[in-house]
């Protein structure tokens, strides 16, 4: 069995404990590859690097329009290991081969749109008196600590890594101990661009032992967690600790509001892909559907038939619709959702239960009359499970999708516009998809409202989080 190693100050470094994490497939629960555990003793060493590498100010001085070349580099290496990279991640994920090549893919395009943008960061005069000069400079933190999760391994890398770099800090991050094999492959690609030794380094290990001595060591100067709601507020705890910024990105509970004049196909492609997409386990998911009680049962039926017609296997098949979720634990949380839905008084229009088939495989599940009080209405399933819930008018749809402490997600089907901007402005969520889900891209600000999170990741807003203000004022009197 291949054994991957953290890539830690430009080398690959074993556990100095020598305890290794196993990963599997999904799709068959058999053993793929094993990595070395990162431990206190290799935290330390990454955090030393780290800062080593920005007190060089190798990054941080580095004229910016070579900055922003070594970003396209990256983005060209990156693209060139997208094959390798995608399949390793498709096997470890268990998602289609077609979206995990398509995540480095992703990843090169943001290091492309941040390369952009690196040498467009301006400070700006302050008119203070006559005989002040007075100006501002935007500055790195430092060392940057990222937690991200396994359902977008290295799309979660990418978006925080990009304007962590374009904005000059040195970086470390901690992948999921579910999926940290594929970034071994993307750190071959920093290798491959010649990224200085330290500025970027990645470790794996447990999320309650090395993700929380990573995020609250004494030399990390910021944090950015992708993740759930509950280890969030565990990570702002250890921040506020050390009164240090955190960029965090959170869960979600996303309900689309689906009008008498929408177009249904519109609805029923966004389900393929926004709710039995990556088997549902997409923070954004389309987990419910507001709908109104006129066309409700036509979309039903529609949603059932969907539902039939998509193929169930492993992400490595060609023709496969819905992949495996992500895990043993996960499928066992998911089904018993689905199971306390059906016992609140839902009614499964179709699946329900787990697939009688090797590795970890839910069926695509539609809850129908759903309440708003139910638990499959206000938690986070993060399966393949669309909840279908009635209302009768608009003030009533928006009040049923704002219900509940995430804002993360929304969207609207309508053919009327005008009926669509109202309902934006409505909802409650850092993300508005009218007529389709994910309309988004590395270009569009992304983030929540209330538990989901506060911070924006992605676009020109995105890299706020990174930089903090210096005010200079030269007195010329
Ligand atoms: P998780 O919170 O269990 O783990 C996320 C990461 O945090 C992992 O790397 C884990 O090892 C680490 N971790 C766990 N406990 C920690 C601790 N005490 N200190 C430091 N690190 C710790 O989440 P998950 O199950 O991996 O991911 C699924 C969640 O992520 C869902 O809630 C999903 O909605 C959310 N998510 C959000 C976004 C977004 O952009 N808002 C994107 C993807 C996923």
């Amino acid at each position: 069995m291949q054994l991957y190693k953290n890539f830690i100050d430009g080398k690959w470094i074993e556990s100095e404990k020598k305890e290794t994490i196993k990963v599997d497939d999904p799709a068959t629960g058999k053993i793929i590859g094993e990595i070395a555990s990162a431990k206190k003793t290799e935290v330390d060493l990454a955090v030393q690097a780290a800062k080593k590498s920005f007190q060089s100010r190798v990054l941080v001085d580095m004229p910016l329009m070579v900055r922003a070349k070594l970003m396209r580099r990256i983005a060209d290496e990156t693209r060139k290991v997208a094959k390798e990279g995608g399949e390793l991640l498709c096997y470890e994920n268990g998602k289609t081969l077609g979206a995990a090549v398509k995540e480095f893919n992703d990843v090169a395009d943001m290091f492309d749109y941040y390369a952009g943008l690196t040498d467009k960061l301006e400070g700006k005069t302050i008119p203070v008196s006559k005989n002040v000069f007075d100006y501002t400079v935007l500055e790195p933190f430092g060392v940057s600590a990222h937690v991200v999760p396994w359902n977008y391994p290295l799309a979660m890398i990418g978006r925080s890594l990009s304007c962590s770099f374009a904005t000059g800090n040195s970086t470390i991050i901690k992948t999921a101990e579910l999926t940290p094999l594929s970034a071994t492959i993307f750190a071959k690609a920093l290798i491959n661009a010649e990224v200085p030794n330290g500025l970027i380094n990645i470790i794996c290990g447990y999320g309650n032992e090395t993700g929380s001595y990573l995020v609250s060591h004494e030399d990390v100067n910021h944090v950015v967690f992708t993740g759930s709601v509950a280890t969030g507020k565990k990570i702002l705890h250890a921040c506020a600790d050390k009164a240090i910024p955190a960029v965090v990105e959170l869960g979600g509970k996303s309900a689309g509001i689906v009008y008498p004049d929408a177009d249904l196909n519109d609805v029923l492609d966004s389900a393929r892909s926004g709710i039995f997409g990556v088997a549902g386990q997409i923070c954004t998911a389309m987990s419910r559907l507001v709908v109104h009680k006129s066309i409700k049962d036509e979309l039903v039926d529609k949603l059932v038939d969907l539902s039939k017609s998509l193929k169930i296997g492993p992400g490595i098949d060609k023709d496969t619709d819905l992949t495996p979720v992500i895990s043993e634990n996960q499928l066992q949380k998911v089904e018993g959702y689905a199971r306390s839905g059906i016992q609140e008084g839902a009614e499964a229009a179709h699946g329900g239960k787990r697939v009688d088939r090797e590795g970890y495989f839910m069926e695509p599940t539609v809850l129908n009359n759903v309440k708003q009080d139910m638990t499959v209405a206000r938690e986070e399933i993060f399966g393949p499970v669309l909840s279908v819930l009635e209302y009768n008018d608009e003030e009533e749809a928006i009040k049923i999708a704002n219900d509940t402490d995430y804002g993360l997600g929304s969207g609207v089907f309508t053919k009327d516009l005008k009926k669509a901007s109202w309902t934006a402005s409505k909802l409650e969520a850092g993300q508005v998809y009218v007529n389709k889900w994910f309309t988004g891209n590395h270009a569009t600000p992304f983030g929540g409202y209330k538990q989901s999170g506060y911070s924006r990741e992605k676009g020109v807003d995105g890299l706020k989080s990174y930089l903090q203000v210096k005010n200079v004022g030269i007195s010329l009197s």
